[in-house]
């Protein structure tokens, strides 16, 4: 990854922003922007700390990779370059890691705000949880409007739900414009994880220009092209030189379903002015993610719709070793892609496998392989 998160961090604290560090990976982002805070998402955190000892003090090495480097920024260097911190419940990894920094950071004399949001994870056909959301929702407002001096403006918040749906939009222009050829899934991939650390003003800049800065000339014509679409799915992109292998094996990255890029623009609600009735539907309207437990019955439905707009021949599944909510899914994602003829390759990313992927491009190289004798 190209970008120097904590100096795009420290700029934002030069230019008088309030930075709201927020995780897991589907915050209440127009929120946060209508009461003048600039949430950044904190994923993607590895190459922000040469190692994870402070992490490793308080958290075991059977945890995924996300949490170490989370935990590792936030102890090392996040204090003093955020203004707060956000978490809504998601895995149990992640559900007392926010205790665990708060203590730290008390121990150094920061005390940053801590806020949290429950969100119920219940079938809403079988639950109606619409009145504890939304007074989770009303709380977290006062809460906001407490701790940070700010008043909710309906305005404001109408204003920044237009500018994060340009922004998903823009996003997903982007993602067509790898599937036709004329943008690298690498550059796409490094602009959307600049983008989870910058303004929205600047996520529409770099996106914009991501996009007309492209040659009308494609790579390859996506019409004649015979390399092999294939979707990508996992939590997180894989490391640099596994994408080099898949692009460079003869297979073309179609699509993909990546929480931190796919799954997180994919949910466009409609705009209102009333943030608890806008987080109702933007929640559980989501796109299916295992990390939302009550889009699972979508999960599969959604993952074979991809495959059909596509017309991927191949699934390769990044594991985040320990991401036990993904894992859990894989066997019965990976029998219906077969069902319908579907190739499929599991690869597994642990924290250590910065350098070490070659065992993964050899993987990319014979799944390539296997869909030239298939199709
Ligand atoms: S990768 Fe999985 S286990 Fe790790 S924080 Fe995300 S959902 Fe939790």
């Amino acid at each position: 990854m190209k970008i120097d998160i904590t100096k795009k961090l420290a700029q934002l604290k030069n230019d008088g922003r309030k930075v709201l560090g927020c995780f897991p990976l589907y915050p209440p982002l127009e929120l946060f922007y209508a009461m003048d805070l600039v949430p950044v998402v904190l994923w993607g955190l590895r190459g922000t700390a040469t190692d994870t000892t402070e992490s490793d003090r308080h958290l075991q090495n059977y945890t995924c990779s996300v949490a170490r480097h989370l935990t590792e920024f936030a102890l090392s260097n996040g204090s003093g370059l955020l203004d707060g911190l956000f978490m809504y419940n998601a895995c149990d990894t992640l559900r007392n890691l926010p205790e665990i920094i708060e203590k730290e950071w008390e121990k150094i004399g920061q005390a940053l705000p801590l806020i949290k949001v429950h969100i119920p994870m219940v079938l809403p056909a079988q639950t109606d949880a619409t009145a504890y959301f939304k007074n989770e929702i009303n709380h977290l407002i006062k809460d906001l409007e407490e701790r940070f001096d700010v008043l909710f403006s309906k305005d404001k918040f109408v204003q920044a739900v237009k500018q994060i749906k340009y922004v998903r939009d823009l996003m997903a222009r982007a993602e067509n414009r790898v599937t036709d050829g004329h943008l690298s899934f690498l550059n796409f991939v490094d602009a959307i994880h600049e983008c989870w650390f910058s303004t929205v003003e600047e996520q529409i800049r770099i996106l914009e220009s991501l996009i007309d800065e492209l040659s009308d000339e494609p790579a390859f014509s996506a019409d004649k092209d015979s390399r092999h679409g294939v979707i990508l799915s996992g939590i997180l992109p894989p490391p640099t030189s596994v994408i080099h292998a898949i692009e460079s094996s003869g297979l073309r990255i179609v699509g993909n379903d990546i929480a931190s890029l796919g799954r997180s623009y994919a949910s466009m609600p409609e705009t209102r002015e009333d943030p608890a009735a806008y987080f109702l539907d933007f929640y559980y309207q989501h796109f299916p993610c295992p990390t939302l437990l009550y889009t699972g019955d979508r999960r599969t439905t959604s993952l074979l719709g991809l495959v059909d707009k596509t017309g991927a021949k191949g699934v390769i599944f990044v594991g985040e070793k320990f991401c036990e909510y993904e894992y859990f899914e894989f066997p019965h994602l990976v029998q219906q892609l077969k069902d319908k003829g579907i190739q499929t390759l599991e690869i597994e990313i642990a924290i250590e496998d910065d350098a070490q992927t070659s065992a993964h491009d050899s993987r990319v190289s014979a799944f390539s392989e296997i869909l030239k004798n298939n199709f």
